[in-house]
């Protein structure tokens, strides 16, 4: 759960490292630290402990006004892009990013992209997982000093997690 008012330095500090793409359905990407896995990683402080959460994740929790966010909710990509923190609403036209859906959404998802399933798949799920890392470190590097289209292109266009 992410409180608006007792969190209020937490978010602003989340909102400040995403940088959000000029055109209306781009992605707003996350510059903090990412991990093996390409996605945003955040610390926050909850009940007195460390707890390290994924950027979408916590970016459906800052959407959610106060509201607990479940933990069987999975924060998915319609973008498929792992480090995108940009919280699509219900009814909201265009591109969708990140929204909250079930595990059973989430094998749906991974069957449209082409993500998931298969003995190739399964085979290469390491490598997979590795360009996807490799594919949010250069998308990080393309708007960490502002948006730079080109860059943000030739990163999404490297070790595309759906050609796996
Ligand atoms: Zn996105």
């Amino acid at each position: 759960m992410v409180d608006p008012v007792r969190d209020a330095a937490e978010i602003a500090r989340f909102e400040a490292a995403v940088v959000r793409g000029p055109d209306a359905q781009d992605c707003w990407l996350f510059t903090g630290a990412i991990g093996g896995d390409g996605y945003g990683r955040l610390w926050i402080r909850r009940d007195g402990r460390r707890v390290m959460v994924r950027a979408n994740r916590y970016a459906l929790a800052v959407a959610l006004h106060g509201d607990v966010l479940p933990p069987w909710e999975r924060a998915l990509h319609g973008c498929d892009v792992p480090l995108c923190a940009r919280v699509s609403v219900p009814g909201e036209t265009g591109r969708r990013h990140v929204f909250a859906g079930s595990q059973r959404d989430n094998m749906e998802q991974m069957g449209r992209s082409g993500r998931g399933g298969g003995r190739v798949a399964v085979r290469q799920r390491n490598a997979g997982v590795l360009a996807r890392r490799d594919r949010s470190v250069a998308l990080r590097a393309a708007v960490r000093n502002g948006w730079d289209a080109a860059a943000v292109a030739d990163a999404l266009a490297v070790g595309h997690p759906t050609l796996w």
